[in-house]
């Protein structure tokens, strides 16, 4: 029996890291295994295993967090001119906590759009 749901919002359901066809049940399995998908949706029962989003996140990690560092680096430069290792202590650790923050929500939007396009290998819609 299938039965027919209202679409989900992609960036609301990778975002938050839920299921992306019931939008609630979890996306990651737990927090200490940090990007393993969980194996399927708790709620509505969809077969995650078939998901590979690759490198995909990490790349839109580093296209977010590089320029917005450079770009507070640089008027933090121009503002208050501190010396080189200030700028070091505070940007080296926001870069590892921004990446650090953004990586799930990010592989949880690919993961949504994957689903949502039906992309898979040789244009095969993965999930089941
Ligand atoms: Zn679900």
């Amino acid at each position: 029996m299938t039965e027919l749901r209202a679409p989900v919002s992609v960036l609301r359901a990778g975002l938050l890291c839920r299921c992306p066809r019931c939008g609630q049940g979890r996306l990651f399995t737990d927090i200490v295994h940090f990007l393993r998908v969980a194996q399927s949706c708790e709620v509505c029962g969809l077969d995650l295993r078939p998901e590979d989003s690759g490198d995909g996140p990490a790349v839109f990690v580093m296209f977010v967090t590089g320029p917005l560092v450079v770009a507070l680096a640089i008027l933090f430069e121009v503002l208050v001119g501190p010396p080189l290792w200030l700028h070091a202590l505070l940007w080296i650790p926001t870069i590892l906590l921004a990446s650090i923050a953004l990586l799930r929500p990010l592989k949880g939007v690919l993961i949504a759009l994957q689903y949502r396009h039906r992309a898979g290998e040789g244009g095969k819609n993965t999930f089941t």
